[in-house]
């Protein structure tokens, strides 16, 4: 059973939103398409999960703190017996072992990844300790991806390559279990330590006025946008959308993107920029949101 689903990471949302509406820095562009790998070699594995028809608890993306240190989690299945502790990896081509490190084909050494497991899993020990619970810790290092080699692959039972990935899951499903209360505690406990954002997040630096008006395609991106009735349609590769999502789209996007600043109709109207007509704004907003109105200024929660 599944008891926390994966959703997108906040640094992931965040470029998601802004790589339409500015320029990002060599180094964000870079930081982005790892996340969007990342996420999606996640999901992969994931869809891989549920297929398991054994008495377990399935836990995505957990954020968690011991002894002041931070640690992120990809996954973590719960069995009776022990705590599966997944870290996934999306890399793809040709890549090489030697000396306990790992190169590209190209030579370039990439950071370890089964020292970053290691690391997690000691902290996940302590976590687990420090609440009180004495299960084992059963750490794998997967490689989700059809089109990764590993070179010189050493004989280790915590790497899963993804010829093996399969077997891996039917093995896991094939563990005896039984869960009990103690299970569903620390389930709990998981799930009400998990912080919602990292206080170590190296975000890149956005300000309003620097940022392009416009309503987002869905398919391309594309700000070039125009409204035709009550839709609007993207000039660049005529997907159309109801004019409704669209605007609650970028509602949602303004609210993460500012959320300290107040919902007006002129605001989601300047936001939009294509929208000409204010009432259709004020339509919208006031079917989604609630309004409140403080002296002369209406807005929306
Ligand atoms: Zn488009």
């Amino acid at each position: 059973m599944n008891r926390k689903p994966r959703t997108e990471p906040y640094l992931l949302l965040l470029f998601n939103y802004l790589h339409c509406r500015m320029n990002l820095s060599k180094i964000d562009n870079l930081n982005y398409t790892n996340l969007k790998k990342g996420y999606e070699g996640e999901l992969q594995l994931d869809r891989l999960a549920d297929k398991l028809q054994s008495e377990l608890f399935t836990l995505n993306d957990l954020l968690l703190e011991t002894n002041n240190t931070e640690f992120q989690i990809d996954s973590a299945i719960i069995t009776q017996t022990a705590v599966f502790l997944l870290e996934i990896k999306n890399y793809e081509g040709e890549h090489y072992y030697e000396s306990g490190r790992f190169y590209t084909i190209n030579k370039q050494e990439i950071s370890n990844p089964i020292h970053q497991l290691n690391r997690k899993e000691t902290l996940l020990r302590q976590f687990l300790k420090n609440h009180g619970f004495h299960l084992p810790i059963e750490p794998y290092l997967i490689f989700i991806n059809p089109e990764f080699t590993l070179f010189q692959a050493p004989i280790n039972k915590t790497i899963i390559l993804p010829t093996q990935l399969n077997r891996f899951i039917e093995k896991l499903d094939k563990h005896p279990s039984k869960l009990n209360g103690m299970h569903n505690k620390l389930v709990d406990q998981l799930i009400s330590a998990h912080k919602k954002k990292s206080s170590f997040l190296k975000q890149p630096n956005y300000e309003y006025k620097h940022l392009q008006k416009g309503i987002p395609c869905l398919r391309c991106n594309s700000l070039l946008q125009s409204v035709r009735g009550n839709k609007v349609v993207c000039n660049d590769c005529g997907f159309e959308e109801k004019i409704e999502s669209a605007v609650m789209r970028c509602v949602e996007e303004f609210m993460f993107l500012f959320p300290d600043w107040k919902v007006t109709t002129n605001g989601i109207q300047e936001w939009c920029g294509v929208v000409e007509s204010k009432k259709t704004i004020q339509r919208i907003l006031n079917k989604y949101l609630r309004a409140t109105v403080q002296g002369r200024w209406t807005f929306y929660v």
